[in-house]
């Protein structure tokens, strides 16, 4: 790309021209113009600001913002006419050019995203959405001051931890608990705390990687654990671990293999073996639970997930999880455990740069609560209601939103249903296969590429997949209010209109 050229934010002069030839002037008369000539042509943002149109665009987007699309808008302009010698500056163009981009610049950078995936628990679109409830709740501590860390009974200071900790002591059967920024914090704060300068026994197959950045070998590093290996990737035995045990041990470490499952010829110690050999040898056995599941989804279809209250029946003396994985809150790490383990945590140096802040720990609060009436908890918590949707429901609002949408595109899309599988995402579940119906759509005029590509830059940006040449939209994962939308801006995408 020369120099000047939109995109590069670069503003030095043009570079030497060449005199153009002919060009035709507005009486279609064809007249020598040099390209300097032509170029002098493209009005002074000055100018610009006097258009109606432009003082249109003032009226709705900041100042700043217009200036820099109407300079963006300009070298577009600029391009064109060193591009070809026969281009004349048009500012119908140029203004039309300027109103796109202000229209882009205006567009929050994190905004809301239709997940038409069918991946619940997606971690690029924000794991899960939370209830009507916990987002109300967030709105009022966000705008509100708040029993943040103050007690009104006392007319003192407070904890912040008060919060959740006696519903997740509730929900999980916990003596004490505690949450933080996210699982990842969790761990590397549990790990030094329990085994900094200190062993921390683990099986050769749970040094999981989770996401790119999470890996329990580097996690241990930056806690100050060595880490000690045991078993091999595919079976280990309660005896490795026995082996492993020496004066240094700090703790017995237990690792959910979330997003993976290593099958075939295999063996894991359950923590119904470690905890009696935790006991035995007086080191605290820390199990890395993962996905937050409190209630047990077998009743939907879906494969056997251990909940966090079954770990800490199960003896472990510290669990930690997602707070928006399976669990269907806020992203946060949650911690429940013996009572002088989750003290100690408190008390941590890295507690304080970990905490929660008010909005997070209001949407905990909100979402935990849901929990204390079984009866609402699959409706009201979305990432356990789209899990848990029977198939034929799904289907049900699938064949719905194909009809309509096949009504509204007409003659240019071909719109019908399939069978396809659900995914719960987020490394939570990573076996189950969720059946579900997709709406497909393969239009005439336009390739699924182009039209996902389209649908994903437009607003509200929606996100599909292709599949065989045909874009697929999962209702799973579609709220109602996504409907409306999904039909609208594919129809306007199928008339031309975006
Ligand atoms: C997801 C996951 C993590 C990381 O949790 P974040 O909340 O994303 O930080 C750690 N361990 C396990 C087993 C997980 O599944």
């Amino acid at each position: 790309m020369s120099a000047g050229l939109p995109g590069d934010g670069t503003t030095s002069p043009p570079r030497p021209l060449r005199a153009s030839r002919t060009t035709p002037d507005e009486t279609g008369r064809i007249t020598a113009m040099d390209t300097q000539d032509r170029l002098r042509q493209l009005p002074k943002v000055d100018e610009l600001l006097r258009h109606p149109d432009v003082e249109a665009l003032l009226a709705a987007h900041p100042r700043s913002l217009v200036l820099d699309a109407l300079r963006e808008a300009i070298d577009v302009s600029r391009a064109r006419l060193l591009s070809s010698e026969t281009a004349l500056y048009d500012e119908g163009e140029l203004l039309a050019e300027a109103r796109s981009r202000a229209a882009l610049k205006a567009l929050r950078s994190l905004r809301p995203v239709i997940n038409a995936t069918g991946i619940v628990v997606h971690t690029n679109l924000g794991r899960s959405i939370l209830s009507e409830r916990a987002t109300a709740a967030v709105a009022e501590v966000a705008s509100s001051y708040s029993t943040l860390e103050y007690d009104v009974v006392t007319g003192e200071r407070g904890s912040r931890h008060v919060h959740c900790e006696s519903l997740l002591c509730k929900l999980t059967g916990a003596e004490a608990a505690m949450a933080v920024n996210n699982n990842a914090a969790a761990v590397m704060m549990a790990i030094a705390a329990l085994a900094r300068g200190k062993e921390a026994v683990v099986s050769r197959g749970q040094l999981v990687e989770i996401g790119g950045s999470f890996r329990i070998p580097d996690i241990m590093r930056e806690s100050g654990a060595t880490m000690v290996e045991v078993g091999t990737t595919n079976k280990t035995h309660l005896r490795d671990y026995e082996n492993a045990i020496t004066e240094r041990t700090g703790v017995l470490l237990k690792v959910h293999s979330s997003n993976f499952r290593v099958v075939g010829f295999t063996n894991e110690v359950g923590l119904e073996e470690l905890v009696p050999l935790g006991r035995k040898h007086g080191v605290p056995v820390f199990e890395d639970q993962g996905s937050g599941v409190l209630v047990d989804l077998r009743p939907w279809g879906l494969p056997y997930e251990p909940t966090v209250g079954e770990s800490i029946t199960a003896g472990a003396d510290l669990v930690s999880c997602s707070g928006d994985k399976l669990l269907g809150g806020p992203q946060a790490g949650i911690l429940v455990g013996r009572a002088d383990i989750i003290r100690k945590l408190k008390q941590h140096p890295m507690a304080r740069a970990l905490r929660l802040d008010k909005m997070t720990l209001a949407a905990l609060e909100v979402t935990l609560r849901t929990y204390l009436d079984p009866e609402t908890t699959l409706a009201e918590i979305p990432t356990l209601r789209m899990i848990t949707a029977p198939a034929e429901e799904v289907a049900t609002r699938a064949h719905a939103l194909a009809a309509r949408l096949a009504g509204t595109c007409g003659e240019a899309a071909v719109v019908d249903t399939a069978s396809d599988i659900s995914r719960a995402g987020g490394g939570a579940l990573p076996l189950a296969d969720i059946p579900t119906t997709v709406v497909r759509v393969s239009a005439h005029a336009i390739g699924p590429v182009e039209l996902e590509r389209r649908l994903r830059l437009g607003s509200p940006a929606i996100v599909a997949r292709i599949k065989e040449d045909r874009l697929l939209f999962d209702v799973r994962t579609l709220l109602e209010a996504d409907e409306e939308p999904v039909i609208a801006r594919i129809a306007a995408i199928l008339a031309g209109a975006e």
